[in-house]
């Protein structure tokens, strides 16, 4: 198991970068005085990773976020993604440029395609290849991909993606798919950890939580990391976005991560990488 120390504590990429495993998700954090108080609450917080998308329509507000708190921008882990109309290289660059922009930033931290489609995305790779030997971008990775787009793509990369951000939690586990990124360094990466909030109806949780005398949130979160998996719950409530992070003070038994890893079964809360419409 890799250590897991505190709320900057990083996993190390294939590139040697340290990525803080613990970050604030911005999906429907509104654009404007939610979002900036979501970021700046977590930076002066402690948080160091700040997860958002051109399509979440935040960047401006994450960006301001980040220079209203307390932290300098060269501490802060800045993710965004490419979305599915800008793949393709020329439109991937120009996409880039402008989510930079909205940021107010003049680098990312990392940079994924954020669903596969097809063959474009082999040029929409090519343009984040580009953009990480530039140095405009520190890592560069992807995002919904399963075992055959993944094998589908590997072989004309010039550069193996860092990172494969997936929906992930204890319904959804995937462990061929982690297993399988794991043995290509690809760092594995939690979306919607929280179920959407659909988490915290499990009795199971319930029960766990009250022997550990933690949240539900702080276990499955635990769970995540003890997994070696990088996770962004999303909450734009200050009160939450504290206590999620208080996880560092408790360890899940073997026993019970068994027990959180028998829960899966192959549920998904958000859509299907083999069968989406957009
Ligand atoms: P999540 O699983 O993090 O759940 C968020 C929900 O849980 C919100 O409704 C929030 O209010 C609630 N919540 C958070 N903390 C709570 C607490 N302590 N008690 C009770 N309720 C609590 O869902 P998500 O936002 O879908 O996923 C997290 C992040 O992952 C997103 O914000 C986004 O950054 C990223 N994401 C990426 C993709 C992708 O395709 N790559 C897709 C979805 C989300």
């Amino acid at each position: 198991m890799k250590k897991i120390t505190n709320l900057q504590g990083t996993f190390e990429l294939h590139n040697g970068v340290q990525m803080p495993y613990f970050g604030l998700g911005v999906y429907l954090s509104k654009d404007g005085n939610e979002v900036i108080h979501a970021v700046k609450d977590a930076l002066n917080h402690g948080y160091r990773h700040i997860d958002t998308a051109s399509i979440y329509d935040n960047e401006e507000g994450v960006g301001q976020g980040i220079r209203e708190s307390e932290v300098d921008r060269k501490d802060v882990f800045l993710v965004s993604k490419v979305w599915n109309n800008d793949q393709g290289y020329d439109a991937t660059l120009r996409a880039f440029d402008a989510s930079l922009k909205r940021l107010g930033t003049d680098y990312l931290d990392l940079y994924l395609i954020h669903w596969p489609k097809g063959e474009l995305s082999k040029d929409t790779w090519k343009a984040l290849e580009r953009l990480y030997k530039e140095k405009r971008v520190r890592s560069i990775g992807v995002s919904n991909f399963l075992k055959h787009h993944l094998e589908d793509l590997l072989p004309s990369v010039e550069i193996v993606p860092m990172i494969n951000q997936m929906e992930f939690h204890p319904y959804l586990v995937q462990q061929e798919l982690l297993d399988f990124c794991n043995a290509n360094n690809i760092q594995y990466e939690a979306w919607s950890p929280l179920m959407q909030g659909h988490i915290f109806d499990l009795e199971v949780m319930k029960e766990m939580a009250h022997r550990y005398n933690k949240t539900i949130a702080q276990i499955v979160l635990r769970w995540d990391l003890q997994k070696g998996v990088v996770t962004i719950p999303k909450s734009s409530k200050k009160e939450r976005i504290i206590a999620n992070a208080d996880l560092f003070d408790f360890e899940i038994s073997e026993a019970d991560m068994k027990a959180l890893n028998a829960l899966d079964r192959g549920k998904r809360f958000g859509p299907d990488p083999d069968n989406f419409d957009f």
